[in-house]
């Protein structure tokens, strides 16, 4: 070890990890290595970003920054001034992260498995990227040479779990347990082995991508009080998630072993929280119904209406031929084909306002600014208060609680250079509740726009899970106050957010924070010997080769569409 008593930080992501499901197995000491951490440090509640999703709360924790500055809003978002939609890769991320700093600093880094980080950037140690990197064929390692040394090292290595769309059937979930599991394993054992090549690190980083899988696809087999609950398959698949907790926590035992020592913090942390997932909402519907969105009369993509009649007709692993047999017969459908589902059958010259993904955003149509834009630049407050009304007044029609918690303008939540490319309207959902931007269920019959799960709901039925604000968040070790959280783990801490870890975490090493950070070093957690030191904002420069191919775009796609993430 180069400098024994240089300050040193690991970081340990649970995806999706929330208190509700920790506490109960805290409480049985199922989770010894968490237990351990929490009595010798601190916790609390971590509240996420806006949207609380995956890319974009991996990269408030990477760049200690709001989504106005990083320029995300979504997995798939609107590229700027048009309707089309693209997939996003790290590449279009704005803002310098945290391991970019570091680096940039002479600080060893080693990053494994953090969603958002392919194409891989050159660092200051190692980087194997995670969610949103195409496959294993893919250039997903910094050093490239490390991808060899990987697979000849582990035997495999699993990025990403692949998941069918539609409903799984059991023998599927079973398989789907199983090699989620294999992934954590491998995962885990990488991380271990850059630890061991870089033993002067001095930041280290690993996600653990178990806990949002698996929260997506079994919440409804441990939730009694979900609407497709049933009591057999419970008892089948009803401990999956908190067994993967547990195997976590013995795989986090193997780490902690590793690294703990007097001069290191350590935390764990998730990017968002989870709970039920029982309602579709089907916003632009709702739109349509309040007169700010029209639809054609006439289906105007027989393409999309096909694979509709496909996907309607024909069960889950059927789904991914029928897409592959219209990506043969009309080969340019690909990159339109998640817009052509969504808005083929939008009418634009009618059409005021739209909503685009799964969680709430919502783009006004703007003249001159979209390419069929109907709404003067005079019109766009009060057309914006318009929506934003109809967006509060939404509610479920049976508990008349509204579906959105909060409803946003963009400038409320967002400032920065890429405000410009944030959706007019930012609707927050911090309950059960799914956006459907694609209207799945045909033309005929009576649509709600709120729907419960079950029935005909094909695409979301076997996701039963959905994010929350509420994260996790855990310290312990070095320059960590204990109990520094109260009984609700909220208060004393201020309940921080995501974009503090980032100069928290500076703090901690013992290095400057660039004054462009939003995020503040989180307040009572780290004890008070030092005082904080802001550096000068650095130049954000991207060092990523850009886009995905086609042939990724569609790996992509694919993955997403089996947690649920494409609407
Ligand atoms: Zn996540």
């Amino acid at each position: 070890m180069a400098d024994s008593s240089k300050p040193r930080v690991v970081v340990i992501g649970l995806d999706g990890a929330t208190w509700t499901l920790l506490n109960p197995l805290l409480a049985q000491n199922k989770l010894p290595t968490l237990g351990t951490l929490i009595q010798n440090g601190s916790r609390a509640v971590l509240r996420s970003c806006i949207q609380p999703s995956s890319e974009q709360a991996w990269s408030a924790f990477a760049t200690g920054k709001q989504n106005g500055k990083f320029g995300l809003y979504g997995f798939y978002q609107r590229a700027k001034n048009s309707y089309a939609l693209e997939y996003i890769n790290a590449s279009q991320r704005r803002a310098a992260t945290l391991w970019r700093i570091l680096s940039d600093r002479q600080k060893k880094c080693i990053v494994v498995n953090v969603p958002l980080t392919y194409p891989v950037e050159p660092v200051c140690g190692a980087l194997v990227s995670g969610l949103m990197t195409p496959g294993l064929h893919s250039q997903f390692t910094y050093p490239p040479e490390l991808k060899k040394e990987l697979l000849r090292e582990l035997g495999e290595y699993i990025i990403d779990v692949d998941i069918e769309r539609g409903e799984s059937d059991v023998s599927s979930l079973g398989d789907l347990a199983e090699r989620v599991q294999r992934m954590s394993e491998l995962q885990t054992r990488a991380f271990e082995y850059l630890l061991e090549k870089n033993p002067d690190w001095d930041f280290a980083m690993l996600v653990h991508r178990a806990p949002d899988i698996l929260c997506h696809k079994f919440w409804r087999y441990q939730d009694p009080t979900h609407p497709l609950y049933n009591a057999r398959e419970a008892q089948q698949w009803g401990n999956v998630i908190s067994d993967a907790f547990q195997y976590l926590d013995a795989l986090n035992a193997r780490i902690l072993e590793r690294v703990s020592d007097e001069n290191t913090t350590i935390i764990v942390l998730s990017d968002h929280g989870f709970g039920a997932l029982t309602h579709a909402v089907y916003l632009n519907l709702y739109f349509a119904q309040r007169g700010i969105l029209a639809y054609r009369q006439q289906q105007a993509n027989p393409i999309a209406s096909a694979l509709r009649a496909g996907v309607t007709r024909l069960n889950n692993p059927v789904v991914g031929a029928v897409k592959q047999k219209m990506f043969e017969a009309f080969p340019h459908l690909k990159s339109n084909l998640h817009y052509s589902m969504a808005y083929g059958n939008i009418d634009w010259s009618r059409t005021q306002a739209y909503a685009i993904g799964t969680m709430g955003n919502v783009y006004l149509n703007v003249r001159g600014r979209e390419p069929n834009g109907i709404v003067e630049m005079q019109d766009y407050e009060a057309t914006r208060d318009r929506v934003i009304s109809a967006m509060r007044e939404l509610c479920n029609p049976e508990t008349n609680q509204p579906i959105f918690d909060f409803v946003y303008r963009r400038e409320e939540i967002y400032n920065g250079d890429a405000l410009d490319k944030a959706p007019d309207v930012v609707g927050l959902i911090d309950g059960p509740y799914h956006i459907a931007a694609v209207d799945w269920r045909g033309a005929d019959g009576t649509k709600s726009v709120v729907e419960k799960l079950g029935s005909q709901l094909l695409f979301v039925s076997d996701t039963s899970g959905q994010h929350r604000m509420d994260g996790i968040l855990i310290a312990s070790g070095a320059g960590i106050v204990p109990n520094a959280s109260d009984a609700t783990h909220r208060t004393m801490t201020q309940s921080p957010n995501l974009i503090d870890l980032a100069p928290t975490i500076l703090q901690l090493l013992g290095e400057p924070i660039p004054d462009d950070m939003d995020g503040r070093v989180v307040s009572g957690l780290l004890a008070d010997k030092w005082t904080v030191e802001y550096a000068a904002a650095t130049t954000f420069e991207n060092r990523m080769d850009g886009e995905y191919s086609e042939a990724e775009e569609k790996e992509i796609e694919e993955r997403l569409a089996g947690l649920g993430y494409l609407g």
